[in-house]
């Protein structure tokens, strides 16, 4: 049982840096198959997610809050919200949305600061 706690929380950690450093990235103007995509890959991810019980709690969180793909600042605060309902269903205390920017960093090398190479 420890065990399958260890790896659901782990998981979970794997999947919201995932998600919010996607937003993180996530063009500012989306063209529209852009908006397409995204909105289709988190459907998707709710669907496929591996842990049962996240997953159909995640499809009811999507049907009130449907994904806001319409600029990079909508789907991270969207994506930093619905994160949050995660949080205060676990008891885990509310994140500051307005900090996003300095925490989720791709690594990329066109990204401010980053090192070149
Ligand atoms: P996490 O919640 O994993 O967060 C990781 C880090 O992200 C935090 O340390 C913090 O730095 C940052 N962070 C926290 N809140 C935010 C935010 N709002 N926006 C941006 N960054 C933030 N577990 C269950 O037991 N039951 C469930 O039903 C369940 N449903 C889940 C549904 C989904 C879609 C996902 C992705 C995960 C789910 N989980 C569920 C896992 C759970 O959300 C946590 O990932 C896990 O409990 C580990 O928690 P943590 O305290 O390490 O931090």
């Amino acid at each position: 049982k420890l065990g399958n706690e260890t790896a659901k929380a782990e998981l979970g950690r794997a999947t919201w840096k995932l998600l919010h450093t996607m937003a993180s990235r996530y063009p500012e103007k989306p063209k529209q198959d852009e908006r397409a995509a995204m909105k289709q890959w988190i459907m998707l991810l709710s669907r496929l997610y591996p842990c049962g019980e996240c997953a159909t709690h995640f499809q009811l969180i999507l049907k009130e809050h449907p994904p806001q793909t319409s600029s990079r600042a909508s789907l991270s605060n969207w994506s930093c919200g619905i994160h949050n309902i995660v949080n205060a269903r676990l008891g885990k205390p509310e994140f500051d949305c307005s900090t996003l920017a300095d925490v989720y960093k791709c690594g990329c090398a066109d990204e401010p600061g980053a090192e070149d190479s």
